[in-house]
């Protein structure tokens, strides 16, 4: 691969396209965000964290690409994660931009204070354990600029001289986009194709729905895409089939699946005594427990979808259990 540093942490990875490396005060401990330059047009895909040291480190890279001051045209957002997106405010008003996201992750809203309460008692969380977590969760959500345009699948988007298809794939964020560039062959996958082993999806307090069975729908939507340069979210950019990664993917989250609903039948248990099981280190950080407990909650709502757990409230115990034996263990359709 073609790829000539540019600064420290960016690197031009095709003619006029940047992989910029920000750091992130997570577990997680890096985000890319990539700069397009086509025509007059200077277009940033995700802006990273809102924090100091990461505005600083993309400061640096676009300088050394050569963008002006105040000179950036665009400024993609691929879901509204706070890694991707937190950063979208201090970026713009110091960069310049109009800033673009699917109207899903533009409607999202930070769960009710009262949300998150119940949702760890259904989670079966220690009385003591509760307040703890209370205490230490804060809003998901970072605000977005003032002003933010629609990225809508059917209008495509042009940057410069080249036109990108916007397409939608739900499941890891409501509004999760990915960019394709047919004729350079460049596909800015964000969180929804990525080398890593967690279920990649989350049932917050107050969320709805069948986020993980959606991002398993979305991962066959993209089966078909030919080769390309795949630009993800965090890790390296790789060249080759996109629909082979997808495939690993959904692989990787049925076994995840097959292996906790194994474990269920095994012995029925809270939310709480699996994640713990499974993630002890997290769930011991009260700053981490509700994203972990979330994530393990989104694979128990798809499962229960799939008729193969349910919730059963045992006097002020809630346990999840195979729906029969003689069906659980197995993935079906
Ligand atoms: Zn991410």
């Amino acid at each position: 691969m073609y790829e000539r540093p540019v600064a420290e942490n960016c690197w031009e990875l095709a003619p006029g396209l940047y992989r910029i490396l920000l750091p992130l005060p997570l577990e997680v401990p890096f985000v890319n965000a990539y700069l397009i330059r086509s025509g007059d047009a200077w277009a940033l895909i995700d802006a990273g964290y809102h924090w100091g040291p990461s505005l600083r480190a993309l400061g640096r890279a676009l300088k050394a690409a050569g963008v002006p001051s105040g000179g950036l045209t665009h400024l993609v957002l691929t879901h509204r994660h706070r890694d991707h997106a937190g950063g979208a405010e201090p970026v713009t008003s110091r960069w310049g931009g109009t800033v673009y996201l699917h109207p899903a992750d533009i409607a999202l809203e930070a769960p009710p204070p009262g949300a998150l309460r119940p949702w760890l008692e259904e989670a079966g969380v220690p009385e003591a354990t509760r307040a703890e977590i209370q205490a230490a969760w804060g809003p998901p959500l970072d605000p977005l600029p003032d002003r933010v345009e629609p990225l809508r699948p059917e209008a495509g988007l042009g940057i410069g001289e080249l036109q990108f298809r916007v397409i939608h794939v739900p499941g890891h964020s409501p509004g999760h986009v990915m960019l394709y560039e047919p004729e350079r062959g460049w596909l800015f996958a964000g969180d929804h194709i990525l080398d890593h082993t967690g279920p990649n999806t989350w049932l917050l307090p107050g969320m709805a729905g069948d986020p993980l069975g959606e991002y398993l729908r979305s991962l066959e939507a993209v089966a078909d895409l030919p080769e390309a340069l795949v630009l993800p979210g965090h890790g390296l950019p790789w060249r080759g089939s996109p629909g082979a990664g997808a495939r690993a993917m959904a692989a990787r989250q049925r076994q995840m699946l097959d292996f906790v609903a194994g474990l269920l039948a095994h012995r029925p248990m809270t939310l709480w005594e699996l994640t713990t099981q499974a993630a002890p280190e997290v769930v011991q950080d009260p700053r981490l427990a509700v994203w972990a407990l979330a994530a393990a909650r989104s694979q128990l709502r798809h499962l229960e979808a799939q008729g193969r757990v349910q919730l059963v409230w045992e006097g002020s115990r809630p346990v999840w259990r195979p729906l029969s034996p003689a069906r659980a263990g197995t993935e079906r359709g």
